[in-house]
């Protein structure tokens, strides 16, 4: 009983403090919290927070630096991902846009529908490859960004991954080529089902993804394969890609 009363004191205390400071309780889960309105013209780290969550919509063939300065490709970015939620596509960020973003990002930052470990069925530190384990990890995060656009532009039904981030060590023992990106934490095999291996290869080439092989690409009958190499590689002529 005094515990119980103990706790109601502070959180008694808790809504005193933030009524005197005058803050609202945050509505951000464990991830981010914006806390400006952004438009094009700003930047800071709460720009590229906001540029990784957008990088799956930065239009056909192209890709969305995630630079902290909001630009014209940011613009059309935000507005790109408003209109794929049926918000008001004004290009600025605010509650409205950082509702749905809530919404879609778990408390470890990445989006709902995806997790650091579907992305890493190699080991658990991200070790091993050809990048820091702290690059190859956010690597494979901007990636499960282009993939939450690509699964919601396909009517929001699963899309499975098969292989993410590789160490030289699993790489090697699947076989996979010396400069692999998968090595580098930006690569994702996906598999079919429900989405045929050519819908994915075809709707990817919108959401970001440099590096595309299908159907048609030697060794990519059984997936489809897309990446962030430096520049634009894609094929799947099974697929007209
Ligand atoms: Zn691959």
């Amino acid at each position: 009983m005094l515990r119980r009363i103990g706790s109601f004191v502070t959180a008694l205390s808790l809504v005193l403090v933030s009524l005197v400071l005058g803050s609202a309780p945050a509505q951000a889960d464990g991830c981010y919290t914006w806390n400006r309105t952004l438009s094009q013209g700003a930047s800071g780290d709460d720009v590229r927070q906001l540029q990784i969550r957008l990088s799956g919509y930065p239009g056909y063939g192209a890709v969305l630096g995630l630079d902290g300065s909001f630009g014209a490709a940011t613009k059309s970015a935000l507005v790109r991902f408003q209109q794929a939620y049926g918000l008001a596509a004004d290009g600025v960020a605010g509650s409205g846009t950082y509702a749905k973003l809530y919404a879609l990002q778990d408390d470890d930052c990445t989006p709902v529908n995806f997790s650091y470990a579907e992305l890493n069925g190699c080991n658990s530190d991200w070790s091993g490859g050809k990048v820091a384990a702290s690059t190859a990890r956010f690597n494979a995060l901007v990636s499960m960004w282009k993939l939450q656009a690509l699964r919601h532009a396909l009517g929001d039904q699963s899309v499975r991954v098969t292989s993410g981030f590789r160490s030289v060590a699993c790489n090697n023992a699947v076989g996979g080529a010396s400069d692999s990106r998968h090595l580098y934490g930006d690569a994702v095999d996906l598999g079919s089902g429900p989405h045929s291996l050519c819908k994915l290869a075809q709707q990817a080439r919108n959401h970001g993804f440099n590096g595309i092989l299908g159907p048609g690409y030697p060794g990519h009958g059984d997936h489809t394969h897309v990446d962030h190499r430096g520049g634009r590689f894609w094929s799947a002529s099974s697929c007209g890609i």
